[in-house]
């Protein structure tokens, strides 16, 4: 028998929260973000639940080729844009649609070879700093491609820093309106924070919304709201059983570093997760678990296979007893994944992403 851990692809979930993200943004298109191969959930099968978005959008040349081999024919976006020159040939090729970011990319656009014109994305930096082009110099870069025989429709686009946290869009969506003001196009700005938050305002929505995370049913803006706030299901659930039970008296200690030592005789379970299947080292003593459904906590240093709970709100757990590392166990208790990486210092788009290899996948309705 294969070790106990799996993972569960939710694809109702999936459908669910891209609608959510839909009337979150009426009358905007939704891209689904599948970067990262789909946030570590896979875009294959990711796709039956996410086909009902307006495009795909996502960062390498191989996951859209990929997005394209699942007969995808609408629109598919590369956020970064092409890589190299001769990344513009597999875009005429698969008809993918680019970001443009830099004058690099323009002048690349410019010495192309092809029959069917690009749609472009322009992108503005207001303010991340990472991508894009600075508001003084966007009009510019729009003449540039407007000129170009190569570039088809031009649309206009920007990425918010802070779209979570109090800081908020103002100062980045005053630079966006201000220095695109009069072109044309369509635009796009909301990732899943902005449209949760933002996006009520038609203006900020815009003709296309970019929600990645939410549409994995993790919040965007956790610990000030949880997913059930959004009114997100959670798409990715980790579980395992257990495969030891132990009861230890007052002073044993557990793990590496016997960094938790009881205080109390207890009863405590070996669930066969670790590390090594993508379940973050650094969760601390206390990290919740589910085990049988029930609500409890880590034990001690997770190691490469292995990580220790506490048996002591579930007295009738049992040798194979089901514990969910995160998402929905059996009987429909959640633990979300926030939950989880806040515990762990981090946030739920590592978690999906870190998933491992070695962990196999099913995907359920
Ligand atoms: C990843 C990404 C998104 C999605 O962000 P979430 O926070 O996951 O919603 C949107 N736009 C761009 C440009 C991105 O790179």
């Amino acid at each position: 028998m294969p070790r106990p851990i799996h993972a569960t692809i939710h694809t109702a979930a999936l459908r669910h929260n891209l609608t959510r993200m839909r009337g979150a943004a009426p009358g905007a298109r939704v891209w689904a973000i599948v970067k990262a191969n789909a946030y570590g959930h896979g875009i294959e099968r990711a796709f039956d639940g996410l086909r009902g978005a307006d495009g795909f959008a996502l960062l390498d040349l191989d996951e859209a080729q990929r997005v394209r081999t699942l007969s995808w024919r609408g629109p598919i976006l590369l956020l970064e844009g092409v890589f190299e020159p001769r990344d513009l040939e597999l875009c005429s090729r698969l008809n993918l649609w680019h970001a443009v970011h830099c004058d690099e990319q323009i002048d690349w656009l410019a010495t192309h070879k092809t029959h069917q014109p690009h749609r472009v994305f322009l992108k503005m930096n207001s303010g991340m700093n990472r991508l894009g082009f600075a508001p003084e110099r966007f009009r510019a870069a729009y003449a540039r491609l407007q000129a170009l025989p190569q570039v088809d429709e031009i649309s206009l686009m920007t990425h918010f820093s802070d779209a979570d946290g109090d800081k908020g869009i103002a100062a980045q969506w005053h630079a966006f309106q201000h220095a695109t003001d009069g072109l044309a196009g369509e635009r796009s700005a909301c990732n899943s924070a902005a449209t949760l938050r933002h996006a009520q305002d038609a203006a900020v929505r815009g003709d296309w919304v970019r929600p990645g995370i939410a549409v994995y049913g993790s919040s965007p803006d956790f610990p000030a709201h949880g997913m059930a706030h959004w009114g997100l299901q959670p798409t990715m659930t980790l579980s395992s059983k257990l495969i030891a039970i132990n009861d230890l008296p007052a002073g044993a200690s557990i793990g590496y570093g016997s960094i938790f030592t009881a205080d109390a005789p207890m009863r405590v379970g070996v669930a066969a997760c670790g590390y090594a299947d993508g379940y973050p080292r650094h969760a601390p003593t206390g990290t919740p678990v589910l085990v049988d459904g029930v609500r409890t906590r880590t034990l001690g240093r997770v190691s490469m296979d292995m990580l220790v709970v506490d048996l002591t709100p579930v007295p009738d757990a049992r040798l194979g007893s089901e514990v969910t590392l995160w998402g929905r166990a059996s009987g429909g208790a959640v633990l979300p994944i926030d939950e989880v990486a806040h515990a762990a210092g981090t946030v739920g788009y590592e978690l999906m992403c870190a998933l491992a290899r070695r962990v196999p996948v099913e995907v359920d309705e």
